[in-house]
């Protein structure tokens, strides 16, 4: 299998460094013999050969039935099931400045070879994206929004220390259209609209960013009900964040109020305003939803396929606390020293305090929430919010596909939504995200099968990206290594 990365102007320099940093080298092509293929659309087939080359996958056939013009290099998948690569659809690289850089191996060594950067300072995720160029097959593929794109005042203006500044402030339509622009120029995938967007900015953001062809992903505006970001042609939503608060049956009340505080607070520091009215309209918003009012919602956002990336494990942490579990805390060793040290002493504080109730309200609803918006055929990215709410990079996107199955996903359609969905939202689909000929060749081999335990998908055994194929000893030492000391 030929390099994307030594194909074309290879030097044996480059080539030699290429050698150097992985177990296996490049090959001119693969055979993966006798696996078991779970795709996320088509299911399970046992005793299956892949042939792949040039990046994709030339052939797919029974055990022995691929005939190859010259000899290939094997790979016995015997006892192995093999996915597509995964993605991690909502991650911030630039937020957490301890951690920095040392996400990028542990994506990879988690099999996620592909991320979707929702909010960072434009100068900086750039910086990340050429870090993640230069190490290759050792850091994911960053699709990034650049900062949030927010009101005024902003939430996410530095202010205080804990919501550092990655967003970039519209109050005009014109300052939306100009924000798109250049963002496009500097090669953004996508657009990620915040909460304190005014209607008229809002909609003019979106129209500006359909016609550049970016994807809009939002927090609902404050100033909007849910609806009305349906029909101005949003893509995505995060977190669910809002929804509730359109499927009460006070809904419009609380929309006007909404209203009148946002105008009232003009004048106050963004997080402080939105945690205020948060404060004021949620308890009486999830007291009192409506199930006719969220049924009209939950179809509206299906028919217009508007992908939700509900991050479950942040929403569901305070209630479950999954970061006191073994296999969700040990991951933090793989943390630089700081960083480690910081989430180690939130965890064990967290576990002395007793669980509010709010919290476990909270978790039921956003379960229940997606049970029915996955029923209603909306579709379902998984995506954790890495590196915020103690969520491991890498190793919180498994915790994220089993809490996605809690909410009533069958392990498939988990599978599905860390392939197939992002590759979607992207349009991309016709190249990625599920395996079949002529699809990308970046796959994951598991050592247990996924779809009789969606926690299976932590027992990788082999990442192939970007030409290269890395063993279960290279991923681990990419994990001993990901935080210099
Ligand atoms: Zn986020």
């Amino acid at each position: 299998m030929r390099s994307g990365i030594i194909n074309g102007a290879a030097s044996a320099t480059l080539f030699a460094i290429m050698l150097a940093i992985v177990s296996s080298p490049a090959h001119a092509d693969l055979m993966i013999q006798n696996v078991t293929i779970i795709d996320p659309v088509a299911g399970e087939t046992e005793n299956q050969d892949i042939l792949i080359g040039n990046g994709i996958i030339a052939a797919i056939g029974e055990r022995g039935s691929i005939a190859t013009f010259a000899p290939v290099d094997s790979l016995d998948g015997t006892g192995k099931f093999l996915i597509p690569a995964l993605w991690d659809a909502h991650v911030h690289l630039t937020f957490d400045k301890e951690i920095g850089n040392a996400a990028l191996p542990l994506f990879v060594a988690n099999g996620i070879t592909r991320v979707r950067d929702t909010g960072g300072l434009l100068s900086e995720i750039l910086l990340v994206q050429d870090v993640a160029k230069e190490r290759g097959p050792e850091a994911p593929v960053i699709y990034f929004a650049g900062p949030l794109i927010d009101g005024i005042p902003r939430v996410y203006d530095g202010t205080p220390a804990r919501f550092p500044n990655i967003s970039d402030g519209a109050s005009t339509p014109e300052d939306a259209e100009r924000l798109v622009d250049e963002l496009t120029a500097a090669g953004a995938s996508l657009i990620k609209s915040y909460e304190m967007l005014k209607p008229d900015v809002f909609r003019a953001l979106i129209a500006r960013a359909t016609e550049r062809k970016l994807p809009v992903t939002s927090h609902i505006p404050l100033s909007m009900d849910a609806k009305a970001v349906v029909a101005a042609g949003v893509r995505g939503m995060e977190h669910l964040r809002n929804i509730g608060l359109s499927c009460s049956d006070k809904a419009d009340t609380l929309l006007t109020e909404r209203q009148t505080m946002l105008r009232e607070g003009m004048k106050e520091e963004g997080s402080t305003l939105r945690s205020s009215i948060h404060a004021a309209q949620r308890p009486i918003a999830f007291g009192s939803q409506d199930a006719e009012r969220c049924g009209a919602l939950i179809k509206a956002l299906g028919d217009a396929q508007v992908f939700q990336t509900p991050t479950l494990a942040l929403n569901t942490r305070g209630a479950f606390r999954q970061f006191l579990e073994p296999r969700q805390r040990e991951p933090f060793e793989h943390l630089p020293r700081a960083a480690r040290d910081r989430w180690n002493r939130f965890a064990d504080d967290a576990a002395e305090t007793s669980i509010d109730p709010a919290y476990v309200a909270f978790a039921d609803w956003s379960l229940g929430m997606v049970s029915q918006l996955h029923e209603a055929g909306v579709p379902i990215m998984a995506g954790t919010d890495t590196p915020i709410g103690l969520l491991t990079p890498g190793f919180s996107l498994h915790l994220e596909m089993e809490t996605l199955v809690r909410a009533g996903l069958s392990p498939q359609e988990a599978l599905a939504s860390a392939t197939l969905r992002p590759a979607q939202f992207f349009g991309l689909e016709e190249k990625m995200g599920t395996i079949e000929v002529g699809k990308s060749s970046e796959l994951v081999l598991l050592t247990a099968n996924p779809l009789e335990d969606i926690a299976n998908t932590r027992t990788v055994d082999t990442v192939i990206t970007r030409g290269f194929v890395l063993d279960r000893t290279k991923l681990d030492d990419m994990l001993e290594n990901a935080a210099p000391e």
